[in-house]
């Protein structure tokens, strides 16, 4: 007897399966006839795949800047999975922890290479903030927790510090196991250049379509030379789509030219959630979906592509024994205007609507889902 089974769910590629679910993990796929505790039937109408992972979020809802609650970004919104983005550094990340045990989402943070965490904007101005050793406690501390480091490295956060605080950060890591790095790319200086040079490969550079000076593309529209060679090394582009790191112009013209995102992440908090640009995670998929990427290239971005660049090797794709953590959603064919992070707009032909998720074996609607009273758990 399964705990959970979801009857004729689509997958992304069109085929339907039954999705059979017991002790909070993925126990059968195919055509399924054994009894379930409960039953969800699909009719082959719903979408399915593996739960969504938001790469780059802002979650500590102690943050006196970016702060918002774990459920809000969220299994609100259908994503099972959040990574904090360095909201906290050694100093705050137990507390961070802490808070976040009770939520229905799961939770899990990039520390930031600043003992401080994002107290101020200006996190690694301050050298003596960038403690190699209490960056080692942290992450002995909380390894199930910690799962890389996050630098971000634009004017406004190093200050007077230059490329310093990445060549701190790349120590750092291989002291650590070789932690996945996730680089903030942002106004210069550092110029980009600098900080691709420095990267390798599983490095993750977040912010990747931003407009600004340090942008992606060289002024005639053509990806930067250093980023060609960062990308041959394996280092991996993020969005990170934010209140000021997303420009359509770029994400468009990269695309083009098959510059594709790893991952597809929000860098959601309180504040852009609500008031814009960045909403939900489903709405900046929404925007990839009309700037040239399929529906598997997306899905794939928010699920096996996050799992590979974050180590979370129990999630990310439908198979048995891994997490049962499950987004359940639609595609709406509804044109609706978006707007980017330099204000431009895009009309959005096809909007993705998550209705419910499935976390670690226990079903849950999102807002749309309970509006619509989609399914019965
Ligand atoms: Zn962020």
């Amino acid at each position: 007897m399964f705990d959970l089974l979801l009857r004729r769910a689509r997958l992304v590629d069109d085929t339907l399966t039954d999705i059979a679910i017991q002790d909070g993990k993925i126990a059968a796929l195919g055509d399924i006839s054994a009894p379930a505790k409960s039953i969800v039937e699909l009719n082959g109408k719903t979408y399915v795949s593996a739960g969504w992972i938001d790469s780059h979020v802002h979650c500590y809802p102690k943050s006196p800047i970016y702060h918002d609650e774990p459920d809000s970004v969220g299994i609100a919104t259908g994503v099972t999975t959040v990574i904090d983005a360095g909201s906290t550094g050694a100093d705050d990340v137990d507390d961070f922890w802490q808070l976040t045990r009770k939520a229905s989402t799961d939770v899990y943070a990039l520390l930031n290479i600043s003992r401080v965490g994002l107290i101020a904007q200006n996190e690694l101005a301050n050298m003596d903030n960038i403690d190699a050793d209490a960056v080692r406690d942290a992450v002995k501390r909380r390894p199930d927790f910690i799962v890389g480091l996050k630098a971000r490295m634009s004017s406004s956060v190093v200050g007077e510090n230059g490329i310093t605080p990445l060549d701190r950060a790349k120590a750092m890591q291989k002291e650590n196991g070789d932690l996945p790095l996730m680089v903030h790319i942002g106004n210069n200086p550092p110029n980009l250049d600098e900080i691709a040079e420095r990267l390798s490969a599983g490095d993750i550079i977040t912010h990747c379509y931003n407009g600004k000076p340090n942008r992606i593309l060289t002024p005639a529209g053509e990806l930067r030379a250093s980023v060609t060679r960062a990308l041959q090394r394996g280092v991996r582009l993020d969005v990170g789509h934010g209140t000021a790191s997303f420009s359509f112009a770029v994400a468009q013209r990269a695309i083009a030219m098959g510059i594709l995102p790893h991952t597809i992440s929000s860098d959601i908090y309180c504040r852009n959630r609500i008031d814009g640009p960045v909403r939900s995670l489903a709405s900046v998929m929404s925007k990839f979906l009309s700037i040239g990427m399929t529906l598997t290239q997306v899905i794939d971005c928010v699920t096996a592509n996050a799992a590979d660049g974050l180590r979370l090797a129990h999630k990310g794709r439908l198979t048995t024994g891994l997490d049962a953590d499950l987004t359940l959603f639609t595609l709406k064919h509804e044109p609706v205007v978006m707007v980017d992070a330099e204000k431009e707009s895009l009309q959005v032909d096809n909007i993705l609507v998550p209705l419910a998720a499935v976390r670690a074996g226990k079903g849950y609607m999102t807002e749309q889902g309970s509006a619509e009273n989609a399914f019965n758990f």
